[in-house]
């Protein structure tokens, strides 16, 4: 009986070890698309997503938002993926002022909440292309990431592929695109995605990166990486 008691108790330390050991961090990335919504390539990139169940972030344009193309706006929304702004206009914002540049931002998040439900909370320039004061005139996280030059149309789903793979890292968030024509895009992450989750990756939604890095947005910086505080 006294065997057997410590044979329990030994079986009992040993679970616990195992459970204390650490493992390595979670590894964490974001997929983040622009200049949607449409009902054609972003419709393929969404059917992409579901194949392998992994949420991305969907930074649209307002002035292509209407009746029809707001119903991917929810079919996103639905699954588990989340909507930015990414202006009314797509205007190189560095040429407007505050009240143009205040407008772009409203007009769209209005449009965003009106559908989903829920305004956004980042915001990635057109063409990332920023001067200081709008950090102070736009209310919402800045935005960049890694791409791979997927708006030039010479580069090919291979090229794209590669340079998915190769930018990978935690915390990373990626700077593609889902506007019409754009499959190239759709095919590379058809093929990146199962080989990121077999490295150990973990998709989540922009807002689910900050969260899980327990990192604070900072309102005057724009993001490509997001530091990993969990400590
Ligand atoms: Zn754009």
């Amino acid at each position: 009986m006294r065997i057997m008691t410590s044979l329990c108790t030994l079986a009992c330390i040993a679970a616990a070890t195992l459970a204390c050991t650490p493992k390595e961090p979670a590894k964490y990335l974001a997929l983040a698309f622009d200049d949607g919504p449409n009902l054609t390539t972003e419709s393929a990139m969404l059917d992409v997503l579901e194949k392998y169940d992994v949420p991305a972030t969907f930074f649209v344009i307002g002035s292509n938002i209407n009746d029809d193309t707001a119903e991917n706006m929810k079919r996103a929304v639905k699954m588990g993926c989340e909507i930015g702004n990414h202006s009314f206009t797509h205007s190189q914002m560095t040429r407007l002022d505050e009240d143009q540049v205040k407008e772009e931002i409203e007009a769209t998040s209005d449009m965003i909440e009106k559908i989903t439900g829920t305004r956004p909370k980042f915001f990635r320039p057109p063409y990332i292309n920023v001067k200081p004061e709008m950090y102070d005139w736009i209310d919402l996280t800045f935005i960049c990431g890694k791409g791979c030059n997927d708006w030039v149309a010479s580069v090919g789903k291979e090229d794209r592929l590669k340079g998915i793979l190769e930018s990978a890292e935690p915390g990373a968030i990626y700077l593609l695109h889902d506007f019409e024509g754009n499959e190239a895009t759709v095919e590379a992450l058809d093929e990146a995605i199962p080989m990121l989750l077999e490295q150990g990756y973990t998709f989540v939604t922009l807002s689910q990166l900050f969260e899980k890095q327990k990192h604070t947005p900072d309102g005057h910086t724009m993001y490509t990486v997001v530091p990993d505080e969990r400590k």
